[in-house]
Formats: structure tokens, sequence, C-alpha cells
């Protein structure tokens, strides 16, 4: 899963593997996403694109094989979506 952000601070598009590559920081202007957190900021976002790519494949493999159900959509990306939406808001913890 490529999944990409936007920085507050310059505007600029990037892919979470760039901040992972970069310890945390914004690869455009190069100012730390999360000074007290960085630690933590960069296993969740390592966490997130794994957990991602592993939920896309599991998906993919039950959508391969056509089970005789269907699959209730708000129950996989509710959460996920309520907590990007939280992200977007800039409410914090
Ligand atoms: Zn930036």
């Amino acid at each position: 899963m490529k999944i990409k952000g936007t920085c507050r601070h310059c505007g600029r598009e990037f892919l979470v593997e760039q901040v992972l590559e970069n310890g945390g920081r914004c690869p455009w202007d190069g100012r730390p996403f999360e000074p007290d957190y960085a630690v933590v900021l960069v296993d969740a976002l390592r966490d997130a694109e794994a957990a991602g790519n592993t939920l896309e494949n599991a998906l993919e493999k039950i959508a391969d094989i056509g089970p005789e159900f269907v699959l209730d959509m708000d129950s996989i990306l509710g959460e996920v979506r309520a907590h990007l939406e939280r992200l977007a808001s800039g409410r914090g913890a």
C-alpha cells in the first residue's frame, strides 16, 4: 500500500515510505512531523503500510475465491475512516 500524505507546513505531497526514509521528517522541507514522538510516529507509519498491504492482499484473495457472501464495507473501513478524518481535522489526542 502506497500511503500518501500532505505536509501541513509546505503543502507538498509525500509517500509514507519517504517519511520512513527521512526518520519522520518531511522529505521536502526537512521539518520533523512530530519532534517529540518521532520514533512512535515512524513505527506507526511503518505498521500502517504493512497492515494495509496485508489487508489488501487478504481482501484480494477473498474476492478471487468468490465465496457465497458479501462483506460489510463499514465494518472494514468505518474505524479506519474515522481515524483518518480525525487526523485531517487536526484534532489530536
Ligand atoms: Zn513539508
